[in-house]
């Protein structure tokens, strides 16, 4: 087996018992992304001096064997709006071209307890706002089962490195999907964390309300390792949770079956639309994990249709007021050839900013004026209460929920970039789960026509021990998650 196809698991062993060294592999890895990233174009940033560094100090530890982790030594890559000290933290935006943070996020800092190494910073559409990477600033991220498709968004850099061995798992944010649908497209496994599960602290906010950190890797045991490392109360986030972290990883290896789980089939996500091949792989998955024990029955979530609408209404509206201080004056990006200050803010933005991202700065500002505040954003809030209250009245009569990803598998590069609300509606499956907060993990269930096909198992907040008690349980008896694209 070639280093870049191991588990995180496989590769700790190796690891510890010194048979490969973390130089070694980072190498691999390095190696790897300078023959095939050309291509798939998953990195905007391949942060090799760092990577290096931090494996032979791994490699010390390991030395010693004192306090290792299995992530000890592992190379990882982050998508591009996760601050990472003295390396470039974009979000695929030109008005962020040049920033580098002088601090790390929370969930980096933890990995770099572990002692983990750093490859680089993945691909995204700029500032999160969009379901393909065509929206960012820099250049389209290309799907490694099939070029001429998309990987997903708005982290389809993260879902291509994962996917095409570029690394062996990265840190995804999820705002509306964006951990989940690339997970999906790519073929990998991807976890959208309850809200507050993992600190936002560095995260930069697309949606403050909505933002989550999240581990994507090869498979739902890699996934818990992860979670466990980046998961946990932060003084520095007002909005994590306080609950003690579980150790995700030993409980999967303790379970056996899924008796005395109930599974809910919502009915709503299984509509006129969804694509045949998509409807077969969710539907023939669910029976498996039926026949591991669990009772499946069907539910309703009948607010379902409004969670498009009631998404985007809000995501304007916050997104608006987040990306307010990028005006040529504060951050990043500052155009001074102009005559005056006016003429910094407009030039700076006017250039800085995509044509995704000035569109719905413009329908949030719009939303939030006087006037029409009550109408839009108030009344989109309500809503959103009737959304998490359906979620709540679900998980009265059961563990998890089980649907589709997306209503169909990747999408062709350049097929819906000019239709916005065609894009929109490409995340009619996942939004839901961040007006609730709730968790919800991406598993591949299936291919179609050499393209990935994904389930989503969502639960109540904080159940990510039963969503990855499912995710794993199905992985040790199939083999989706085990197929590599052609490369
Ligand atoms: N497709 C979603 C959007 O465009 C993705 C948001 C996200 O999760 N970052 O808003």
């Amino acid at each position: 087996m070639d280093l870049h196809e191991l588990s995180i698991q496989q590769a700790h062993e190796l690891l510890s018992s010194r048979k490969v060294s973390s130089e070694e592999l980072t190498r691999a890895y390095l190696e790897r992304i300078r023959r095939l990233d050309p291509q798939i174009k998953s990195y905007v940033t391949v942060s090799e001096e760092l990577a290096l560094k931090q494996a032979k100090e791994a490699d010390q530890r390991i030395k010693t064997g004192e306090g290792l982790t299995p992530l000890t030594g592992i190379p990882y890559s982050a998508k591009d709006s996760i601050s990472t000290r003295g390396i470039n933290t974009t979000c695929s935006s030109k008005i962020l071209e040049n920033y580098k943070p002088f601090y790390d996020a929370t969930a980096i800092k933890k990995l770099n307890s572990s002692n983990s190494v750093l490859l680089g910073k993945n691909n995204m559409d700029e500032f999160g706002m969009g379901s393909s990477t065509e929206n960012s600033g820099f250049f389209t991220t290309r799907n490694p089962w099939n070029f001429d498709y998309v990987p997903g968004g708005s982290s389809g850099g993260s879902a291509a490195a994962v996917a095409a061995g570029l690394t062996p798992f990265s840190l995804g944010e999820d705002t509306g999907g964006s951990v989940r649908m690339p997970a999906s497209f790519c073929g990998v496994t991807g976890l959208k964390t309850t809200y507050g599960r993992v600190s936002r602290y560095g995260l930069i906010p697309l949606v403050s309300s909505f933002d989550t950190i999240g581990p994507m890797a090869r498979s739902v045991y890699d996934v818990a390792l992860v979670l466990e490392t980046i998961a946990g109360h932060d003084a520095k986030d007002s909005t994590s949770r306080l609950e003690p972290v579980e150790n995700y990883s030993e409980i999967l290896k303790t379970t056996e079956n899924l008796r005395g789980l109930r599974i809910g089939i919502p009915k709503e996500y299984f509509v006129e639309g969804l694509d045949s091949a998509v409807d077969f792989s969710v539907r023939d998955a669910i029976k498996h994990i039926e026949s591991l024990g669990a009772e499946v029955i069907e539910v309703s979530l009948p607010h379902t249709q409004y969670a498009i609408p009631v998404y985007y209404l809000i995501l304007f509206a916050e997104a608006s007021s987040n990306l307010a201080k990028y005006d040529g004056i504060r951050f990043g990006l500052s155009e001074r050839s102009v005559e005056s200050l006016m003429d910094v803010y407009l030039k700076t933005r006017e250039t800085g900013f995509g044509a995704e991202t000035k569109r719905r700065i413009m329908l949030g500002t719009f939303a939030l004026s006087a006037g029409y505040y009550d109408a839009y954003y108030l009344k989109a809030q309500k809503v959103r209460t009737l959304i998490r209250q359906d979620f709540q009245k679900a998980f009265e009569t059961c563990d998890a929920l089980i649907t589709p990803v997306a209503p169909a598998t990747a999408f062709r590069i350049g097929e819906k970039i000019t239709n916005p609300l065609d894009m929109y509606l490409s995340d009619v499956f996942v939004v839901a789960v961040n007006l609730a907060g709730i968790p919800a993990l991406s598993v591949p269930c299936g291919i179609s026509n050499g393209l990935p096909i994904g389930m989503q198992i969502m639960g109540p907040h904080l159940s990510e021990e039963t969503l990855l008690r499912i995710g794993h349980l199905y992985q040790s008896q199939t083999d989706w998650h085990t197929k590599h694209p052609p490369l």
